[in-house]
């Protein structure tokens, strides 16, 4: 008998007849002792669908707070079906929306963080014997604001879900049947791993591995949550996500995973003056247009000038390529140019910082593929490259055979 959060995504929860066998499941999980909290997504496609919506009514600047009143509904919808499903298979449900619980968060419309769940009320069923259903993605702030905790926020409801219960175990159910050494839908030989630990399922997650959001991990490494990610479709272990440590490093592998992103786009600027408070002019403002840069490089130039290169998400590449053309009269740059059609490809692992070579290894495996790298960036425990996004498929199929990651 255990005390259980189970999460569904979107696609689990996609169909009545889907929502039915979800029902099913929770029954057995009943029946055989357990005590149950759920916590759902909206059906697949849906938040899309919400989202495109707004930006047909609001094609500018949609309004947060209405945005998260939008969004939240989604939710609202399989909770309700999910508890009618439990219901009519005898099982006693009841379900919440997040302001219902009161997931207390801040109020950053569409990127909440949870500060405070009051557990209370879903103690007092589960005490009555009660399937809890919980509304994943959403909170209401202390002035009662409908709040959104970012795409993907499912997971972290269901991982402080089960911080605040103290539950022995949170389990996110998709569609595949765990964690594997990179996304299966772009490398058909990819593999499951049996445990990840906490430190690389945050790398992964950071890298473009939607698997999981990355606040989940956080939080779940932070208030050590045991946290597994499974099929909801076919049985089995699923992966485990581990602390580090001598009894759960077996695998010893140099390079556990290897993660991507498609979004990147890379902007170059030439011919700046090289002293000080060049970058600052550079990369000032465009924090202050609330782009975040990811990859940055400073070229050392010749004649007193220099070259800076770095990686914003390809849907703001515009946006900061007409600020630094309409603002070059200030910085003097001889060209601004750029390539909104980059990919950054990593390789994630904690054996890296016991071995050296392994990043010459990547870059041969790349450059025999023939792919050309933009910029490297490392940390202890991954590496990675810019490239362009034609040769993404290509890259990580290369770098999954050079480290012999296939079953
Ligand atoms: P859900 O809707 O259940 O939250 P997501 O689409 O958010 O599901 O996450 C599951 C998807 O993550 C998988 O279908 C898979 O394509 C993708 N994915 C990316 N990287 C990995 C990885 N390393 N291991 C497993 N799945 C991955
Ligand atoms: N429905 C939300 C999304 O699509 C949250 C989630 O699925 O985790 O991003
Ligand atoms: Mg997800």
């Amino acid at each position: 008998m255990a005390f259980l959060v189970k999460k569904y995504g979107g696609t689990s929860v996609g169909s009545v007849e889907r929502i039915r066998h979800v029902a099913q499941s929770i029954k057995q999980a009943k029946e055989s002792g357990d005590d149950v909290v759920v916590v759902v997504s909206a059906m697949s496609g849906e938040t899309n669908r919400l989202v495109a919506m707004a930006r047909e009514v609001m094609p500018a600047v949609v309004d947060v707070r209405e945005l998260d009143v939008l969004l939240s509904t989604g939710e609202q919808v399989t909770i309700a079906l999910l508890s009618m499903a439990l219901k009519e298979l005898g099982v006693d449900a009841r379900s919440y929306t997040g302001a219902q619980v009161r997931m207390l968060t801040d109020s950053s419309h569409s990127k909440a963080r949870i500060l405070d769940i009051d557990t209370d009320r879903i103690m007092g069923d589960i005490n009555e014997g009660r399937v809890v259903v919980v509304a994943g993605f959403q909170g209401v702030d202390e002035d009662g604001n409908i709040t959104t905790l970012g795409r993907g926020g499912s997971d972290t409801s269901a991982v402080a879900l089960a911080a605040a219960l103290k539950c022995d175990e949170c389990q996110i159910f998709t569609d595949v049947d765990g964690v594997y050494t990179t996304d299966p839908r772009v490398e058909s030989r990819a593999r499951r791993l049996e445990r990840i630990t906490f430190e690389e399922m945050l790398e992964m997650a950071s890298l473009g591995s939607k698997v999981l959001q990355i606040r989940a991990v956080e939080f779940a490494g932070k208030y050590n949550v045991p946290l597994r990610v499974l099929s909801s479709f076919k049985p089995g272990e699923g992966t485990l996500i581990t602390y580090d440590d001598e009894e759960n490093n077996m695998e010893q592998a140099l390079v556990s995973g290897i993660a991507f992103n498609r979004d990147e786009a890379q902007i170059t600027v030439t011919g700046v003056a090289d002293q000080p408070g060049t970058a600052y002019a550079i990369l000032g403002p465009i924090s202050e247009l609330n782009v975040e840069v990811d990859m940055i490089i400073q070229n050392i130039g010749e004649d007193d000038t220099t070259d800076f290169t770095f990686t914003v998400h390809r849907d703001e590449y515009q946006r900061v390529i007409d600020y630094l053309k309409a603002n070059n009269e200030k910085l003097g740059a001889k060209s601004i140019t750029g390539d909104d059609r980059m990919a950054k490809l990593s390789i994630v692992g904690v054996g890296m910082r016991s071995h050296a070579g392994i990043a010459s290894r990547m870059f041969k495996s790349l450059a025999d593929a023939g792919i050309n790298m933009r910029l490297i960036s490392t940390s202890e425990i991954k590496i990675s490259v810019v490239i362009d996004e034609k040769y993404l498929e290509l890259g990580v199929r290369a770098l999954h055979e050079e480290f012999e990651l296939a079953e």
